[in-house]
Formats: C-alpha cells, sequence, structure tokens
C-alpha cells in the first residue's frame, strides 16, 4: 500500500506509539525521524564530525535540528524507502516550514497527493509535561514505559517487555519538554497552515485517551480515509 501517513502532536501526545500500532496493523514502515536523527547525531562513527556535533548539541536541549540539515537526510533516506514499496508512516515530521517545503513536493511525487494522510494528535500542555517526566525508554527494544502507569513494586531499572534497561532520554527533563512544547508552538503548527493551503485535510484526534482507544479511531479513521 503506497501510502504517507504523517502523525503531528507535541511531545507525550503518543505519535510514536501510534505511529508504530499503525505501521504493524497495515504493514506499513514507521519512519520515526526523531529517533533516526538522534541514531545519527548520536552515533559514534559521527563524533568527530563538526557540524553533526553541533546538530547532537542541539538534539540533546530539545532545539529543533537545523532545517536544512535535517531535510538533506530525511529526503535521502526517504527515497531509499519508497523503492521498499511499503508505504510509511512518520511521525512528527516534517517539522517546519522549511522541511514541508523541502519534503512534500518529494513525498508527493512518490505517493500522490490523494495517498498522502496528515493526522493531529491534540493533548493539553499539562499532559505533555506530565507524560514526558515520567517517560522511560528501553535500551534494546525501545519500548516506551510511563512511569506512572506503573505500580510500584515494578523495578523501574528493567524493561517489562524484554528485561533490558531502561534509561531517561535527554529529552525528557522538564526543562527540555518545556522547550520541545514552545517549539512545537512555533515552529512545527505552522506546517499545519502550509498543508491546508497546499490541499490537504488536517485529521484532528483527540490524545488524552489510553493509547488503545486513541489507536482504534486512528485507524478507523485511515481506513476510511484510504476506502474513500
Ligand atoms: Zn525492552
Amino acid at each position: 500500500m503506497m501510502v504517507a501517513i504523517i502523525i503531528y502532536g507535541p511531545p507525550g501526545s503518543g505519535k510514536g506509539t501510534q505511529a508504530n500500532l499503525l505501521a504493524r496493523s497495515l504493514n506499513l514502515i514507521h519512519f520515526d525521524t526523531g529517533k533516526y536523527l538522534e541514531s545519527v547525531v548520536h552515533d559514534p562513527k559521527n563524533l568527530n564530525n563538526k557540524k553533526i556535533q553541533k546538530e547532537r548539541a542541539f538534539f540533546d536541549s530539545g532545539i529543533i535540528l537545523t532545517p536544512e540539515f535535517v531535510t538533506e537526510v530525511v529526503k535521502n533516506k526517504v527515497t531509499k524507502l519508497a523503492k521498499s514499496e511499503f508505504g510509511v508512516v512518520f511521525s512528527g515530521s516534517p517539522r517546519t516550514l522549511y522541511e514541508a517545503n523541502g519534503l512534500m513536493p518529494t513525498l508527493e511525487c512518490i505517493y500522490g497527493k490523494k495517498n498522502i494522510i496528515p493526522i493531529i494528535l491534540k493533548i493539553k500542555d499539562a499532559t505533555a509535561v506530565k507524560r514526558n517526566s515520567a517517560r522511560l525508554v528501553c535500551k534494546l527494544c525501545e519500548s516506551t514505559i510511563i512511569k506512572t502507569l506503573l505500580s510500584n513494586k515494578f523495578n523501574h531499572k528493567m524493561c517489562p517487555v524484554c528485561g533490558a534497561d531502561l534509561y531517561k532520554r535527554t529529552l525528557d527533563n522538564p526543562k527540555v519538554i518545556k522547550i520541545r512544547l514552545k517549539e512545537y508552538r512555533e515552529r512545527t503548527e505552522p506546517v499545519f497552515d502550509m498543508l491546508i493551503k497546499r490541499g490537504y485535510k488536517l485529521n484532528e484526534i483527540d490524545g488524552e485517551k489510553k493509547p488503545e482507544d486513541v489507536f482504534r479511531v486512528l485507524k478507523n479513521k485511515v481506513l476510511d480515509l484510504l476506502h474513500n
């Protein structure tokens, strides 16, 4: 299925989790731009690369990476992914107007406008702060665990899925979360107007509910749009 689904939402809206579930359920590739960029800027091979050092410092402080850098890296990867002939789910990307201007024509060329579906997960700022401060990530299977959802008896050092170590991302300390929220409002939300101007309909979904409930709504929405 050659579709491109773009899931937006502030940090903590669950866009990564939802993109994962959707990819698995519809047999698509989940392209997590944030994780991909994290792997590029934290790749030991790039340790001495001046340009990437600069991007890593941005990344760790919650500031959006240089748009030119992101656009180039993402465009290359997307073009490669398209050769697999699987559709793709993006979480949180293209993230700035600059990136969107660079990436949307490429996506439209590969998938066609009518097969590109933008989704926005809505949550309150307070929810974003609460969820992010409690987030732990597994080093091995990359499961995301929200501490407050676990019982006190649970060992917070071990992944309940695979048993590997959990870690707190540099991105998830309260100061950084505030910056990420501000970046989302000021630099990502303008992309929505640009998409509307390009002829897209934005599909808003309530992200405050439990992940499985959000997913049910999301999947039905996408299937609905694909069958029309
Ligand atoms: Zn794990």
